[in-house]
């Protein structure tokens, strides 16, 4: 592919921004063979800066998204995006949530600019299970785990009922929640379902992929095995 086309489609800047970079000799090969504009190049053997390009699409990263920052691109306040390269949102196609934490929800969040495997994780068809950890406001009564397990609880204003989902109580007002679905603010929802309140949420895992050590506001791109894990 052409050289400029390549690294612009990656967001590291417009056209005309990366024929600056080309004009610097900031693009090179492997080897430091600097490239000229009309270079044809192939994608693993650019450096920019010395550095590998990011991955071309397919990409996929986590992110360990801190409370506060909301999954949009156009929020006047705190974005997702403000914590991981600007590039991400301008690539061509952009680098998207995988579905939505909301605000206030803390963990793992999935990224792609892979439509595809977007709309496999995130459609209703889709059963990879996310677990959540959840702070309440009361104690647990002792009832809930039956109450979400049965495939009948319907949420207000819907009229399909959830499909079940797994609760381990993990302290008197703590609890893990295991869901194969991801409805508007299902968890919230399902606690207020059942007269608690959640007052912190935070997303554990997607399917086999968990944080490790990942340190919050932190992001990593996921190696073809991991992505594996959460399709
Ligand atoms: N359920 C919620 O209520 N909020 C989230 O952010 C994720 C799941």
């Amino acid at each position: 592919m052409r050289l400029v086309r390549l690294v612009a489609n990656l967001g590291y800047g417009s056209q005309r921004e990366v024929k600056g970079m080309v004009r610097a000799g900031r693009l090179t090969l492997a080897d430091g063979t600097v490239l000229g504009e009309d270079a044809k190049v192939e994608h693993a053997e650019v450096r920019l800066d010395g550095e590998p390009l990011d991955p071309p699409q397919g990409l996929v990263a986590m992110l360990h998204k801190p409370a506060g920052y909301t999954c949009s691109t156009n929020d006047p306040g705190r974005i997702v995006y403000g914590l991981l390269p600007d590039r991400f949102q301008h690539r061509n196609p952009i680098v998207a949530p995988v579905g939505r934490l909301d605000r206030d929800t803390t963990g793992l969040l999935l990224l792609t600019d892979d439509g595809a495997l977007l709309h496999r994780i995130i459609s209703p068809k889709s059963s990879i299970p996310k677990t959540y950890e959840v702070t309440l406001d009361r104690p647990l009564t002792g009832e809930e785990g039956a109450v979400f397990a049965s495939g009948t609880l319907l949420l207000k204003s819907e009229n399909t009922p959830l499909l079940p989902a797994m609760l381990e109580p993990t302290g008197e007002k703590t609890a893990r929640l295991t869901l194969t679905e991801g409805r508007y603010h299902q968890v919230r929802r399902m606690f207020a379902a059942v007269g608690n309140h959640v007052v912190a949420l935070h997303r554990a895992r997607v399917g086999g992929l968990g944080l490790g050590d990942l340190a919050e506001g932190q992001w990593r791109l996921l190696d073809p095995a991991e992505v594996a894990l959460v399709t």
